[in-house]
């Protein structure tokens, strides 16, 4: 059990990558609050994890009640050990196609609710807390049409670097982990059937040297190691789950010789 005894707070814990992360907690031992806006998946999250979970329904974009309900939680579960910023959502923003409210949702959502996350959680943190944002392969890829996602990424990677700095003095160490595609509903807007969801696979895992797309948990796993003991003096670092898709792009199947 790497995680006994700590508490976790997960924002977008009722989907996806955060959901995978408060079950791999939860096995390791934590207390999890998870945090969502969609009170069906929050409901259905709270009833899968058991007995371990606290579901608080906060969008992320509003500083205020962010800072509210971890108060709150912090109040029920006790202090935090361990922060995962995760909460984030997809769209394209193609240039000449874009309004300001649809570049500024995804600005306010991915990189502006990221940092106030930290600091709301902060009050509440032990020191030598682990914080853990969710960056993005999109960082440093250059797909077209994704540029707000992108720039938003790639600000996380530099919030990662500063916070961890900052928050030293304190013991809290801040990382990141990166995951390139992986499979969970924030596709569903781009692959509505079962057909286009496996075109999306395809061509996404295509990308990488080991030829597939990541699945939650394996990030899960990643933020593990992050959120425990074993990565005690490990900061300001990322965790890149991509099956080697921007570290070493040629070894993809498209780019090989034979
Ligand atoms: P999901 O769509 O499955 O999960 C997104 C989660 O974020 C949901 O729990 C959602 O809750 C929550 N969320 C979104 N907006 C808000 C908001 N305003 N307030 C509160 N919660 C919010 O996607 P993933 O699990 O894939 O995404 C998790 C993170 O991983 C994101 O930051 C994403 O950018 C990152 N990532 C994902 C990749 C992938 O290929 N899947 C690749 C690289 C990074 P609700 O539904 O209740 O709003």
């Amino acid at each position: 059990m790497r995680l006994r005894n700590k508490v976790a707070l997960i924002t977008g814990g009722n989907s996806g990558i955060g959901l995978a992360t408060a079950r791999v907690f939860i096995d390791e031992g934590a207390r999890v609050v998870i945090t969502g806006r969609n009170p069906e998946t929050l409901a259905a999250a709270e009833k899968a994890l058991g007995a371990g979970v606290l579901a608080l329904k906060v969008d992320v974009t509003d500083a205020a009640a962010t800072e509210k309900a971890f108060a709150e939680a912090a109040g029920k579960v006790g202090k935090f050990d361990i922060v995962f910023a995760n909460a984030g959502i997809g769209g394209a923003t193609p240039l000449g196609e874009t309004s300001p409210e649809q570049f500024n949702q995804i600005i306010s959502t991915n990189l502006t609710a990221v940092f106030f996350t930290v600091q709301a959680a902060l009050p509440h943190l032990h020191d030598s807390a682990s914080v853990i944002l969710n960056g993005s392969v999109h960082a440093v890829l250059g797909a077209p049409g994704w540029t707000a996602y992108a720039a938003t990424k790639a600000a996380v990677r530099a919030m990662t670097r500063n916070m961890a700095s900052e928050l030293a003095p304190r013991g809290i160490r801040v990382n990141q982990v990166t995951p390139g595609g992986t499979k969970t509903p924030i596709w569903s807007p781009m692959a509505q059937t079962e057909d286009a969801m496996s075109a999306l696979e395809a061509r996404i895992g295509g990308m990488s040297p080991l030829g597939r797309m990541s699945e939650a948990d394996e990030i899960a796993k990643a933020a593990l190691y992050l959120a425990s003991d074993d990565s005690a003096n490990v900061t300001g670092i990322e965790i890149t789950v991509d099956g080697g898709m921007t570290s070493a792009p040629s070894g993809a199947k498209i780019f090989r010789a034979a």
